[in-house]
């Protein structure tokens, strides 16, 4: 892992940066990585996406929620978004964070609020796919999934970290479900002992999962903005005459929007993850954790004023 990768995410525990980012806010740059802070600000961003032949999810940001008066309150947002997409006829899905809906505070709390989302978008054919956190909620939120299937909800999925050991094991105890997964590399800081630190075997771990998941029944959602990887995806499925329909292509609002665009016209789904929220913050950081060069992005646009 790169040093300033680290020194990004740790950085991002601090209160005072977390203050200062924070009260200049959307001039610094946060714009291009989120539809903006309320939902009214999202919806036109995700339909402008949608007419550019883009399929979308959003996410109202926030994570580590402590109290469960507060987790009630993300459930009704969720609910109104889903709500929402309905009556504006958007193309977008819901991507959400157990931790966001209580997890830190009792797994059980975290499951009924995800299952009532589930539900909630299942009404209204609409899908939710779980986020994957830090190594530490991994457990929980796949036993979440797997509850959550194994009582009959088909339209959720959740995410695999090809960082961590752990993922090839994962994946080979999801497959019998049929799963629904978004493969990523990763976003947080994890220790050696557990995650892969070298790029190139984080790379290599996610040409792995990418082979079984593309090769096993179930939906493969290819989240990455690394081409190579793109790349293989398409030769690999074709190769081994794997339908387009069996998986898709995510990437981050904000980032690789050529890429986006080359993929549809040659005929592939994308997704553009699309998140908005006054709680950005650490979403923002690990952005520029990803690609230390979007800090020159943010501290240009300061500068400019
Ligand atoms: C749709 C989607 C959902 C995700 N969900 C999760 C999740 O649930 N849990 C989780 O841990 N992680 C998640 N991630 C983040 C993921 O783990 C990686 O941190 C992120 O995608 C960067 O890795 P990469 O695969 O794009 O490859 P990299 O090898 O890091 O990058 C490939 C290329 O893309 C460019 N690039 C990558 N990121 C950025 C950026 N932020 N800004 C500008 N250029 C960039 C790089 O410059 C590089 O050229 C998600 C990513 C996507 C796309």
């Amino acid at each position: 892992m790169s040093a300033l990768r680290s020194v990004i995410l740790a950085a991002a525990d601090s209160r005072r940066l977390q203050r200062f980012v924070q009260r200049y806010g959307f001039r610094l740059g946060a714009a291009r990585f989120v539809a903006g802070e309320s939902l009214d600000d999202a919806v036109p961003v995700l339909r402008r996406l949608n007419e550019q032949g883009l399929l979308t999810n959003t996410t109202l940001l926030g994570e580590g929620v402590y109290d469960e008066t507060q987790t009630r309150e993300v459930v009704a947002a969720y609910r109104e978004l889903l709500d929402r997409i309905q009556t504006e006829g958007l193309r977008t899905n819901v991507a959400l964070k157990l931790t966001h809906l209580g997890l830190s505070i009792d797994e059980e709390l975290a499951q009924r609020n995800v299952a009532e989302l589930v539900d909630h978008a299942a009404a209204r054919g609409n899908f939710v796919r779980i986020d994957m956190e830090e190594s530490r909620h991994v457990d929980a939120t796949l036993r979440i999934y797997r509850r959550l299937r194994e009582s009959g909800h088909e339209n959720v999925g959740t995410v695999l970290q090809s960082y961590l050991f752990r993922a090839e094991n994962d994946l080979a105890a999801l497959l019998p479900l049929a799963p629904n997964l978004r493969l990523v590399k990763g976003a947080y800081l994890e220790p050696p002992e557990i995650a892969y630190p070298r790029k190139r075997d984080v790379d290599a771990a996610y040409v792995r999962l990418l082979e079984t998941s593309l090769r096993a029944d179930g939906f493969t959602a290819v989240a990455t903005h690394d081409e190579t990887l793109i790349e293989h995806t398409i030769s690999f499925a074709e190769e081994r005459a794997i339908p387009k329909e069996r998986f898709q292509f995510q990437m981050l609002y904000g980032v690789r929007t050529r890429l986006q665009l080359d993929l549809v016209q040659r005929g592939f789904d994308v997704l553009v993850a699309t998140p908005y929220g006054p709680e950005w913050y650490r979403y923002l950081m690990r952005r520029l954790a990803e690609r230390p060069a979007n800090v020159l992005f943010l501290l240009r646009n300061l500068v400019r004023g």
